[in-house]
């Protein structure tokens, strides 16, 4: 038996990749907006059925445009999941808007609507959500809220690209959406993201935006023979070594989810007896979702037995680690932000969650190794 570390992540290699990149520097075109950009954005409007996608240099960029796009400012409210990544707030806050803390719904990790409603105020100009591990948050319930007091649903889809709410794709239900292709997720190339979006006039905006406030998009298509400064902007744009990746990766898109899935599905298969005798929460998906297998957790009833398992596992030579500090009660948060509602739910998700390695490579006796792991502990 091997006893080589059961790595927690590793990224992905697609066959492309050498190809794409030798194309682009033999080119002389290694600057953003190349055919390889417009290769991978096709691809991306595919997956997510957004009419409109733009790369950018990552998904904590794609949020800072959102809250460009949105005009945020020091009067505007921004409602953002407790447990939720350090990007989904500081791009918010990058803006001068109040960062309002929710909780989240135990089931699933995510935003709850209800919590939601419980802080919303005539300032709140925006909620961001996350998808978390790839599975949709309750688009449902927040879409009646956003009706109803007329703010905008950003979804910060880092870990759901592919993913569905009731046969939609994530991504592209709210009015922005931003994808990571960090090297930790599911399709990378290196650092590198994406702001999609479904309003033109949005779009036409977010071109410039990203361009450095210029008009250069539009000049590449010959729809203007010069550019010029148009608008406030930034350069969140990629290279074309990036997109070159990035398309040779989307390229095998439907193998990595496939091997992904392989061992989320495995995982579910072995866990649930050992599971219900230790009073360990598995990760669940709703009926009306379809999933990215992004993350595969389990949630051990104390904090303390949570931390022990970790020793467990990586005594073992596995690597399984814990996951987000709720931001409520980070020094930023606690700073920058307000908490009208304690956010229990999230601290309890905090303090229990373990993530298990999940990878496209994992071999069926590492899977195995795991499992093993996993239920040689008695909570
Ligand atoms: C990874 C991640 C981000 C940040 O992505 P970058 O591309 O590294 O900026 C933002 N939000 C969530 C939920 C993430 O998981």
């Amino acid at each position: 038996m091997s006893t080589d570390r059961v790595i927690f992540s590793r990224p992905y290699r697609a066959s492309g990749e050498l190809t794409n990149l030798e194309a682009v520097l033999a080119s002389d075109h290694s600057h953003g907006d190349g055919q390889f950009t417009a290769a991978a954005s096709a691809k991306l409007r595919s997956i997510t059925e957004a009419p409109y996608a733009l790369l950018t240099t990552s998904c904590t960029h794609a949020l800072e445009m959102a809250g460009l796009l949105l005009e945020l400012g020091p009067e505007d409210e921004v409602i953002v999941p407790s447990f939720a990544f350090t990007s989904t707030a500081t791009s918010m806050a990058l803006r001068g808007a109040t960062v309002v803390f929710a909780d989240i719904d135990s089931a699933t990790g995510n935003l709850d609507p209800e919590a939601v409603a419980a802080v919303v105020t005539a300032r709140t100009k925006a909620v961001v959500v996350i998808h978390y591990g790839g599975v949709a948050a309750d688009m449902e319930g927040l879409q009646k809220l956003a009706d109803t007091y007329g703010f905008a649903i950003i979804e910060d889809n880092a870990h759901g690209l592919g993913g569905r709410w009731r046969g939609r794709a994530l991504g592209s239900i709210g009015t922005v959406g931003a994808l990571s292709f960090h090297d930790t997720k599911n399709v990378h190339c290196g650092e590198g993201g994406a702001l999609l979006l479904t309003d033109e006039i949005l779009m036409a905006r977010a071109e410039i935006i990203r361009e450095k406030g210029t008009d250069r998009a539009r000049f590449l298509r010959g729809a203007v023979d010069k550019y010029s400064w148009q608008d406030i902007g930034s350069s969140y744009l990629p290279s074309e070594l990036n997109a070159a990746v990035l398309d040779a990766q989307l390229a095998e898109f439907e193998t990595i989810q496939a091997n992904r899935h392989r061992v989320w599905d495995a995982y579910a298969a072995a866990l649930p007896e050992w599971a219900a005798r230790n009073d360990v929460r598995l990760m669940s998906v709703p009926q009306d979702r379809e999933h990215t297998a992004h993350l595969y957790y389990l949630r051990v009833p104390t904090e303390d037995r949570r931390d022990d398992l970790i020793k467990h596992l990586g005594s073992l030579g596995i690597s399984a680690p814990f996951h987000y500090v709720p931001l409520d009660s980070s020094p930023a948060g606690l700073k920058l932000g307000r908490t009208p509602v304690p956010c229990v739910r999230s601290a309890e998700f905090s303090g229990t969650v373990v993530r298990l390695p999940l990878w496209p490579g994992l071999s069926a006796e590492q899977i195995e190794r795991v499992l093993d792991g996993v239920t040689s502990f008695t909570v």
